[in-house]
């Protein structure tokens, strides 16, 4: 069993190694654990992040998160590319499992552990991410000035990115596997009087295809089975998102759509000692500079909380 540690960070995309910067500069050495397959989170997935104060020419999504992990280590982090694997956060003294058995402890632990876009599941879309294929509109968008974008999903967040889109694109095609939107009724009708923007009904996407770069997908028709092209170098899919909490059910109160709650503005959850940040808290702005100021402020949170116990 380790000794207790001051901070515990589990999760390192900007909003984790942002939380690590602030704990590290403030003498707490955190011991982040970064997970196993993904070191860095969900931008190390995209190309140019032109959205992220201080970048003039903007900066690829990999280089901002190694600039990022640089920096927080640079004062004393403690990174471990490792996966947390059960967690025990109801006692004073917090435990932390990793992948090989071993137990951590710590006086506070700042959760970042994001958030998992769901995908379609077919051939091409995550090696075109970046390139043609996105999960986010407001991250994209600018990128897709006068094409053809097809949006994919029938809920608010689809609406939203593709009332959004169309301010830049030459046209974009709602695709729904039904013949009814789930999105709000102000929603639908701001999507439906917005000219730019057309609907294809009962279909769903069966192909996404291009080298390289998108150039197109098929589409078919659930009720008839008729396949058809939708020629489209946008697509944006908007399925919805699953945020990573499957390991603090039971212990860490959780939203109707499985997000940790806290007491906001504050990053408290419902266990003293236990800070939550960005994505895995926000189903609403869902943005790296966002994700990294939520992890600022679990990282002071937890500076606060450390210095009353003292
Ligand atoms: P994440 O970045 O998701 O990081 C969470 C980390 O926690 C991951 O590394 C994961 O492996 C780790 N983790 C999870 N569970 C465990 C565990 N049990 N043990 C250890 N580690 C764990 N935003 C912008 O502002 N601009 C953009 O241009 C932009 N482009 C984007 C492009 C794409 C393709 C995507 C998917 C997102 C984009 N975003 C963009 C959104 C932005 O990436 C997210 O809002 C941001 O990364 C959220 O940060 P986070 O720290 O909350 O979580």
């Amino acid at each position: 069993m380790s000794d207790v540690r001051n901070v515990i960070i589990i999760g390192s995309g900007p909003a984790g190694y942002t939380a690590a910067l602030y704990t590290a500069r403030a003498s707490l050495k955190p011991l982040v654990f970064e997970g196993s397959v993904t070191a860095g989170g969900a931008l190390m997935n995209t190309t140019d992040v032109e959205n992220f104060p201080g970048f003039r020419e903007g900066i690829m999504g990999p280089d901002l998160m190694d600039n990022m992990r640089a920096q927080a280590e640079r004062f004393g982090a403690e990174l471990v590319p490792d996966d947390v694997v059960s967690v025990d956060l109801t006692e004073d003294i917090k435990t932390v499992t990793d992948s090989a058995g071993t137990v951590h402890r710590a006086k506070t632990v700042i959760v970042t552990t994001g958030s998992q876009h769901r995908k379609l599941g077919l051939a091409h879309e995550d090696e075109l991410s970046g390139r043609g294929v996105s999960w986010c509109a407001t991250c994209d968008g600018f990128f897709f000035k006068d094409q053809d974008i097809a949006v994919i999903g029938g809920g608010d967040t689809a609406m939203e990115e593709a009332t959004f889109l169309s301010r830049f694109a030459k046209s974009v095609t709602v695709v729904h596997r039904r013949d009814t939107l789930r999105a709000s009724k102000a929603m639908q009708e701001r999507a439906f009087a917005d000219p730019k923007i057309s609907f294809v009904w009962d279909s769903e996407v069966t192909e996404i295809r291009g080298d390289n770069k998108l150039a197109g997908l098929t589409l078919r028709d659930v009720k008839t089975g008729e396949s058809s092209d939708l020629p489209a170098t946008g697509l944006f899919i908007a399925i919805g998102h699953d945020p990573r909490t499957e390991l603090f059910k039971g212990q860490l109160d959780l939203d109707d759509e499985g997000y940790l709650k806290v007491a906001s503005p504050s990053t408290r959850t419902n266990l003293p000692g236990v800070f939550a940040a960005g994505d895995v808290v926000d189903h609403t702005y869902r943005q790296a500079i966002t994700a990294a100021g939520t992890g600022c402020s679990a990282a002071l949170d937890a500076e606060r909380y450390l210095a009353a116990l003292a």
